[in-house]
């Protein structure tokens, strides 16, 4: 996906700040963060959404959610609270169109969400 951002962050082709990476996920600081903590899992490869994911490829998810799984022991984020979010099409606010978990933390949260 030559235009897709998080495909030249994954390819080292633009910058960004990772806290975790290995074969097939990678964690980074989003841009404009909306909570203290707020981190972008993103898989190494690019689909729009998790209903884009053929079945022979679902491992990516098991994997995408360790490596979360990990972030949140290695940073203790269990302690005060985590939010996962998954935003998919325009009017759920995605942006960027490559499948990604914001992990939100720090801060008190309202519910339902806007
Ligand atoms: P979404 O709106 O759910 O598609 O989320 C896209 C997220 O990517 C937003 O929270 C942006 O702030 C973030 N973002 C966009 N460009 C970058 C970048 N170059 N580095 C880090 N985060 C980014
Ligand atoms: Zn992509």
């Amino acid at each position: 996906m030559d235009q897709c951002i998080f495909c030249k962050i994954i390819n080292n082709e633009i910058p960004a700040r990772r806290v975790y990476e290995d074969e097939s996920t990678v964690i980074i600081k989003d841009i404009s963060p909306q909570a203290p903590v707020h981190y972008l899992a993103i898989p190494k490869k690019h689909f729009a959404g998790i209903q884009n994911i053929p079945s022979s490829e679902m491992e990516l998810l098991s994997k995408l959610f360790s490596a979360i799984t990990k972030l949140i022991a290695d940073e203790s984020l269990d302690q005060n609270g985590y939010r996962l979010v998954i935003n998919y099409g325009e009017k759920a606010g995605q942006t960027v169109s490559h499948i990604h978990v914001h992990i939100l933390s720090g801060r008190s949260m309202t519910w339902p969400p806007g």
